[in-house]
């Protein structure tokens, strides 16, 4: 029988932070419950943190970059992604100006993240053009 190892962690679905303690079997999780210990849920969790962890193991989840070539989705790497988006939203503000970029924060992400998303945009961007529906 597999051992059962267990993995405290914090939900990322959404910005409440529930503490998840994990059950990991030959590297799967096999269930999550709520971390007792955690003073934002006391052991409580919602359907999502308890049960939506499927797409981790999905054997169609998407584990590279992907840019399109010609029209087809092309695997690429993390640094010929990172170049790719360099180059292009540096193009597009030479040709349309700062304010012809914008972004979409993520909710569900840190606000530590979101901070640095924000300090992107105003800073190495040079617009204010940004939102998230956690109001960024
Ligand atoms: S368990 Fe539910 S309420 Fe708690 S952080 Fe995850 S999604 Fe949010």
């Amino acid at each position: 029988m597999a051992e059962t190892a267990k993995v405290r962690t914090v939900c990322g679905y959404c910005g409440t932070g529930c503490g998840l303690v994990l059950e990991v079997e030959n590297n799967q999780i096999v269930k999550i419950r709520g971390d007792k210990e955690a003073p934002v849920n006391k052991g409580q969790t919602c359907v999502k943190g308890a049960f939506a962890y499927k797409y981790v193991h999905a054997p169609n989840r998407l584990k590279h970059p992907l840019i399109r070539k010609g029209g087809t989705l092309v695997q690429s790497t993390w640094d010929e992604a990172y170049d790719f988006i360099a180059k292009r939203l540096t193009n597009i503000k030479e040709k349309h100006g700062s304010d012809a970029i914008s972004m979409f924060a993520c909710a569900r992400t840190t606000n530590e993240s979101n901070y640095i998303t924000q300090k992107f945009m105003r800073t190495a961007i040079g617009s204010n053009h940004i939102d998230g529906c956690n109001r960024t």
